[in-house]
């Protein structure tokens, strides 16, 4: 194994220097990988990647932080994520879930949605739209609602399915 150690301390151009395997560990960290906590407030003068950049654990402060390591922009290489994420925001389901809870409310209907059942709903169909033989529509923030099998109950977990906007208004038609 062969290292080139080109600056500790403020040396430049030391000799290379030969380090067993053995002790490896003893003298070197290796920064493979570092979570963005564990990198803030350090400079990267080489370049870097990102990993996880559309993950829902990546807000705006992460990405700011993480971006902001590198010296030079050239340097920032952004990957995208590999696993992919669940696509809404824990706020946006909580904001639907309590319009839904309102509306029922407001008629009397029985409701149980929580973001927790609405999650495993989105996932146990894939996040595809009921009509998706027929709708070629991706369900995103935008566009994702929940329809109500039976209307004579409310917003229950049992009752509902994933529809598109647009399947969703068009069966009202
Ligand atoms: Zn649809």
């Amino acid at each position: 194994m062969h290292f080139e150690i080109t600056n500790i301390f403020g040396a430049t151009k030391l000799k290379d220097v030969r380090v067993p395997v053995r002790d490896f560990d003893d003298y070197f960290d290796l920064g493979y990988c570092m979570n963005v906590h564990r990198v803030q407030g350090s400079t990267i003068n080489e370049p870097i990647s990102i990993y996880e950049w559309n993950s829902n654990n990546m807000n705006r402060n992460a990405k700011y932080t993480a971006i902001t390591r590198a010296t030079k922009y050239e340097f920032v290489n952004i990957m995208p994520s590999t696993a992919p994420s669940f696509p809404y925001h824990k706020q946006f389901l909580c904001r639907k879930i309590k319009g839904y809870t309102a509306q029922d409310e407001v008629k009397s209907r029985d409701t149980d949605l929580t973001v927790d059942n609405v999650k495993k709903l989105i996932t146990d169909n894939s996040n595809t739209c009921f009509n998706f033989h027929e709708c070629n529509n991706d369900l995103h923030e935008e566009n994702f609602t929940l329809d109500r099998l039976d209307n004579a109950h409310g917003h229950l977990i049992k009752n509902v399915r994933l529809s598109c906007l647009h399947c969703n208004v068009r069966k009202l038609i």
